[in-house]
């Protein structure tokens, strides 16, 4: 029962694990866009278990493809040559638009890990050894995970611990003019924010950069969108400082933004690595970091192990998701349904008070939420109420956002218009 597994909880698990919601939810079934409870209630997953399911709950072709796989070979590591690893890390290499800024040459050459904290790890680790230099620039309101280097990347109180401080990392502003730091309108702001990095840069660093990492559109942040010329500006400035650039796409990436493939693509930029996480394997810890041949050789006179990173079972459910965001419109389906409910969603602005900012692009959208428009003084009870409030009427929702006043909506990019009504018909009996 629910109470006994509480019980279990309580006794056998780390307090420090996070759940949602006052009455802390269990789910023992997802199918496509919905979960169920213990009840055999039905909840709309409008945040994606977080942000990872991306083509839905045990979406049938997937788990077809993990199931053959688990019967033929559940386990082999890096050391021995298994062939889905290989062919996964080409579908990877097929969708690499660009080449990299700094070096010109493709994005192609891809090493998996576990989680998206551990490919930023990688990530930094191999600017370091690239570059020679030390010093990283991130983006405040960030999050790049939990280990020890990239809760010092995250720029935000909340994620970090006092006994962990992690060295040579400065932070920037992230273009979240809904809160513009100069409190200046764009354009006329002439991009302040992206420009500023020059300051950070001489200010706080030796002023030659190992790496610039930004998420293209912030997530745990709040579905902060900057400018279009932002990251453009940033990256050059960094270019200049000797940095790598790279686009943590762990939530905004395949397909999410509706647009494009990957969320950088929104701002005309050329990262020289792309990390990805969760979307990428439909809810499988896999993970990846993905860089030029140039880049990557510096890894190759090292010893570099992941135990599980690229295991059959991830890259097979890695591999099985990217088909489907092919085979079934996924992308288009977050153009489409991402845009109709964002419409529908600053309609409820004009209705609803509350609602400071409707902002994101396809299905990576945040509604900020504020207690005056004028004074934008943050409604984080409220929105923890809203989110409370939606869940006995169905539907499980995110938050996040620097002052935790933002609803995050990123559901599994399968929904149909009918769902984004529910969405909007929840959230306003909710509001009001
Ligand atoms: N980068 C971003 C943008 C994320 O949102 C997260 C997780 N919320 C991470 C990195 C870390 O991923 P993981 O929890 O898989 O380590």
């Amino acid at each position: 029962t629910r109470d006994e597994v509480i019980a279990l909880r309580h006794q056998y698990l780390s307090p420090g694990i996070l759940t949602y919601y006052a009455e802390p939810m269990m789910i023992v079934e997802g199918k496509m866009q919905y979960v169920y409870d213990e009840k055999g209630t039905r909840y709309l997953d409008a945040f994606a278990g977080i942000v990872t399911v991306s083509v839905g709950h045990c979406h049938p072709s997937v788990i077809d493809k993990v199931k053959a796989q688990t019967d033929k070979l559940q386990h082999t590591t890096t050391i021995y040559l298994h062939p889905t690893i290989a062919q996964f890390a080409q579908k990877l290499a097929s969708k690499m638009p660009q080449t990299s800024g700094t070096t010109g040459q493709p994005l192609d050459k891809t090493y998996f890990t576990n989680s998206g904290s551990e490919a930023n790890e990688i990530a930094i680790l191999s600017a370091r050894e690239t570059t020679g230099n030390h010093d990283v620039i991130a983006l405040r309101n960030g999050y790049h995970g939990g280990t020890a280097n990239t809760m010092g990347l995250t720029a935000h109180g909340t994620w970090r611990f006092k006994s962990n401080n992690p060295s040579g990392i400065a932070h920037t502003h992230p273009g979240y003019c809904y809160r513009c730091p100069y409190n200046l309108e764009y354009p006329s702001c002439d991009l302040k924010c992206a420009h500023d990095v020059k300051n950070v840069i001489e200010y706080q660093t030796s002023g030659e950069i190992a790496a610039f990492i930004g998420e293209p559109i912030q997530g745990v942040g709040g579905a902060v969108v900057p400018p279009a010329e932002y990251f453009q500006i940033v990256y050059d400035i960094v270019r200049e400082h000797g940095g790598i650039c790279i686009a943590d796409e762990v939530q905004g990436g395949f397909g999410r933004t509706g647009t494009h493939y990957w969320a950088h693509q929104n701002f005309n930029v050329q990262p020289d690595m792309i990390t990805m996480a969760k979307g990428i394997g439909n809810g499988a810890p896999l993970a990846a970091m993905t860089t030029t041949a140039d880049i990557s050789k510096t890894m190759a006179n090292r010893v570099h192990f992941n135990t599980y990173g690229g295991n059959p079972i991830s890259v097979t459910q890695g591999l099985a998701t990217l088909e489907v965001i092919d085979e079934e419109g996924i992308q288009e389906n977050a153009l489409t349904v991402g845009t109709y409910l964002k419409d529908a969603l600053l309609e409820l602005q004009n209705k609803q008070p509350l609602i400071g900012e409707v902002r994101g692009l396809g299905l990576m959208l945040g509604v900020e939420l504020v207690k005056d428009r004028t004074t934008k003084a943050p409604a984080k009870e409220e929105c923890a109420s809203i989110v409370e409030h939606a869940k006995t009427l169905g539907l499980l929702l995110g938050k996040g956002g620097l002052h935790g006043n933002t609803i995050r909506l990123k559901p599994p990019m399968c929904i149909t218009q009918d769902d984004a009504d529910f969405i909007v018909a929840v959230l306003d009996e909710a509001l009001t």
